[in-house]
């Protein structure tokens, strides 16, 4: 097979919703209807374990199954999907945000009962900024649930793009009758389903057809009602608006009862784009391209934490990849050659031969691929577009025994550049600060820095709850806000100054002051 016909091929995608939504069972059923799986049940196994124990301890554990289990790669209709999971507590969203800059499209899922939640909207920011198309899938059809138009214009509001339905429920809850598929003019009938698939589900063709207005009586009116207007009101599904993130089809179905599952991966395959081009500081990259380039979007300690091994997650921007391959690292023009990469198969983790554009490969290290890292076969390249996201939440944090300053410094910098917590170094002296987006990010820290690096950190609470990299066009205009404003600068792992502050009145009068500084809540790696 070409290089061009690999890339096509290929979709790569994360599922993006509100825990509790479905996630899990969808990313299962869509297992099972690709036939990576026979019985469902084995990813819900797999995220019993991981909560079964919610004490944070035990994360160290998981950490191995989470490893095996962040990327899935199915094949269905010739297409290879890879699907990449994004963690589900808040705590490590900034994860999650970094996840979304893998991939070419997501799948966002809403509970319909609860509509568009908190959680959600800030993950659709990411795809928003990025322009990734969106398809939506609005789940539990068969709970009472909020009425579906209310959905579709709070889904509108949220996304800031239209909402185009390919499908719309008949009833709901106990009179769920199922989801009309509104390109191709019938109706599929709901059955609860099993954990296993059945072929014989039950179509009725055409709107008009009377039996679907006997079966389904006052239920069905309402939909057709609905479609009427939507069709009347909505404007129809264009291809190129969906690419550019300015429309987005919805489906309606229940994950759990394997209802509405086969479009949506149908979806996935038919719409959803293949890898695109990727910016670099220094020209545009092409997938089809036949040198290889990837880039580190996330980093992961692995299993054996004696070891101190870490698996990268490697993106592979164009070209492929061979096993044995010598790849250059273009921030330290080091040459690495892995040979125990892994891919990652329908849940089992193996060794990888080969792979194209919009895979992800993982490759275990000691720590010389870092956040943003970019592999090539020798040419330096520098993607743009890694976000950080400035820390909302700020701890001072020292080591009980002096002597164990440098190890304190060498795990901090270790898991600063793992992404697991950022580090600052004020300027001014004095304690290192951790920033945060979640508070479970300091207890795994301390858990780690004692279980890794042998440190028992003391972690104290700081005056700051905001922090803004600065940047200047004129280099003086910079070092006269870090001059006078000694006392709340402090550097970030990569040496980018930020202005650490404890209020956004504060913010404020920086920004009057000193018009010529730039404040920034997000720093783009690279
Ligand atoms: P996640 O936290 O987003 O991964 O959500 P899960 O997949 O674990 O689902 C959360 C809960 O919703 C579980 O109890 C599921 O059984 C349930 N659930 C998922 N899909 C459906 C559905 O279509 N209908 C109903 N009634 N419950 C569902």
């Amino acid at each position: 097979m070409t290089l061009a016909h690999e890339v096509a091929r290929r979709r790569t995608f994360a599922i993006i919703s509100h825990p509790d939504a479905g996630k899990t069972t969808l990313t299962e059923k869509l297992l099972l209807f690709a036939g990576a799986i026979q019985i469902a049940g084995s990813v819900k196994a797999r995220k019993a374990s991981r909560h079964a124990s919610s004490d944070w301890m035990e994360i160290e554990k998981q950490r191995g199954i989470s490893v095996a289990s962040s990327v899935m790669q199915i094949e269905y209709r010739d297409t290879v999907i890879n699907l990449l999971d994004t963690p589900g507590h808040q705590d490590f969203s900034e994860d999650t945000y970094r996840v979304l800059t893998a991939v070419d499209a997501a799948l966002m899922m809403i509970d319909a009962a609860n509509g568009v939640e908190p959680q959600t909207i800030r993950l659709l920011q990411v795809c928003r900024a990025r322009n990734t198309p969106i398809i939506t899938f609005v789940n539990k059809m068969d709970r009472e649930v909020r009425e579906p138009l209310d959905l579709l214009s709070e889904i509108e509001g949220h996304l800031g793009m239209d909402a185009v339905p390919f499908s719309w429920p008949v009833g709901m809850g106990k009179s769920f009758g199922g989801v009309f598929d509104i390109r191709r003019d019938r109706m599929r009938v709901f059955r609860a389903g099993e954990d296993r698939l059945s072929h014989d589900d039950e179509i009725i063709e055409g709107i008009g057809n009377p039996e679907i207005a006997r079966r389904f009586g006052a239920a069905f009116g309402q939909a057709r009602g609905e479609i009427d207007l939507i069709e009347a009101a909505a404007p129809p599904f264009d291809a190129a608006a969906f690419l550019a993130g300015r429309q987005t089809p919805v489906f309606f179905g229940s994950a759990i009862n394997n209802f509405g599952v086969q479009e949506v991966l149908d979806a996935l395959v038919d719409m959803a784009p293949p890898p695109g081009s990727r910016h670099a500081l220094q020209r545009e990259v092409l997938p089809e391209e036949p040198r290889f380039s990837g880039v580190v979007f996330k980093v992961q300690a692995n299993m054996d934490p004696a070891h101190r091994d870490r698996v990268a997650f490697v993106r592979v921007c164009s070209g492929r990849f061979e096993r044995g391959m010598r790849l250059k690292v273009c921030r330290t023009g080091k040459e690495i050659r892995p040979n125990n990469v892994v891919s990652f198969l329908s849940q089992r983790r193996e060794l990888l031969d080969e792979a194209y554009a919009g895979d992800v490969i993982g490759i275990p290290n000691h720590g010389v691929l870092q956040l943003g890292d970019v592999l090539t076969e020798g040419e330096v390249l520098q993607f743009t577009g890694l976000p950080f996201f400035a820390p909302e939440l700020f701890q001072a944090v020292e080591v009980a025994d002096p002597l164990r300053t440098k190890q304190l410094r060498t795990g901090l910098t270790q898991l600063g550049e793992e992404g697991a917590i950022q580090v600052f170094r004020p300027v001014a002296g004095g304690a290192l600060l951790l920033g945060a987006v979640g508070q479970l990010q300091f207890e795994v820290v301390a858990h780690r820095l004692k279980t890794e690096y042998g440190v028992a950190a003391r972690m104290m609470p700081s005056r700051y709850s905001m922090a803004r990299w600065i940047t200047a066009d004129d280099p003086k205009d910079l070092k006269k806000f870090m001059d006078a404003n000694a006392q709340h600068i402090a550097y970030d792992v990569v040496d980018a100054p930020a202005f650490l502050i404890g209020s956004s009145a504060q913010l404020r009068v920086a920004q009057e002051l000193y018009p010529n500084v730039q404040f920034h809540a997000l720093r783009e790696h690279g």
